[in-house]
């Protein structure tokens, strides 16, 4: 499984959100539970230009400088330094899976509820959409999917398509459908994923948001069991998997007890590796 990582996409932990710091603790667990399987490659950060097409360009200087407040509400200049990683992970791994038509891993999170204008809910720049931007002005897609599957609505993705009149952008997110258990039961989460997939397959790249945060357990979610979840990450791979695709984790907020940054987010961490255990199984 290739895996578009540099430790230069990880910023110190934010408050309430593991998400910046999140990335090296999951590449870690991968390389310790699954060895060589993981082929980690590095990338160039996104310049100004490509964050800047997803983004007023003024916004995006203003938080590369530490003028605009970041996703996490701060100024950190350490968050500001991550960002154009975080999206050039993006941009390599979607550049990468289409020229080569392969699924592939950005361990990246914190895009969909950044907007056109404005950070928000712990996401600062759009990484999904600086990434579709990027291969559609390459030339390299006519159609990209963004199949959101974090449990919520990425409000920020759909702002950006509706301010820059993108046509060409297939945009599913379960956020805007379930925020409960209840409204998932009966099979109708599996409904609305199997729909999603149907218009997804008409793409030339799909961007899936592969989060931990659906799960019972997550503070902010309380959507989607363990076994709904492999589920979900395996109907995705096998009917989307012969796409150029890249999964990244998105949100996760679980937190236990324990000595190290990395027992207190196992359950997240448990969550992202059932997915890089599916997507080993499914692309063996
Ligand atoms: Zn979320």
């Amino acid at each position: 499984m290739k895996v578009f990582y540099r430790p230069e996409l990880v910023a110190p932990a934010q408050h309430s959100s593991p998400s910046a710091h999140k990335p090296r603790l999951v590449v870690e667990d991968w390389i310790r539970h699954f060895g060589d399987a993981i082929e980690v490659l590095g990338f160039e950060p996104a310049s100004d230009e490509q964050m800047g097409r997803a983004h007023d360009p003024d916004f995006v200087a203003g938080v590369l400088s530490g003028s605009l407040l970041n996703g996490f509400g701060n100024r950190d200049r350490r968050v500001a330094a991550s960002l154009p990683f975080t999206s050039g992970s993006m941009v390599a791994a979607a550049e990468h899976a289409v020229l080569h038509r392969e699924v592939v891993c950005s361990p990246t999170s914190g895009f969909h509820h950044a907007g056109y204008h404005n950070a928000g809910g712990y996401c600062t720049f759009n990484g999904l959409m600086v990434a579709a931007l990027a291969v559609k002005d390459a030339g390299l897609v006519q159609r990209v999917a963004i199949l959101d599957c974090d449990a919520h609505y990425g409000n920020g993705t759909d702002s950006i398509i509706r301010t820059l009149n993108i046509d060409w952008i297939e945009h599913h997110t379960q956020g805007l459908k379930f925020s409960t258990a209840r409204q998932a039961a009966s099979c109708a989460y599996e409904s609305w994923l199997n729909a999603a997939i149907e218009k997804c397959l008409a793409c030339d790249l799909v961007l899936y948001q592969a989060g931990a945060d659906p799960h019972m357990e997550d503070p902010l979610g309380g959507i989607l069991t363990t076994e709904q979840m492999a589920t979900r990450d395996r109907v995705v791979f096998e009917k989307l998997g012969h796409l150029p695709m890249v999964w990244n984790l998105a949100g996760g907020y679980q937190v236990v007890l324990g000595d190290t940054e990395a027992q207190r987010i196992e359950p997240v961490l448990a969550l992202h590796r059932q997915t890089a255990n599916l997507h080993s199984e499914v692309f063996a």
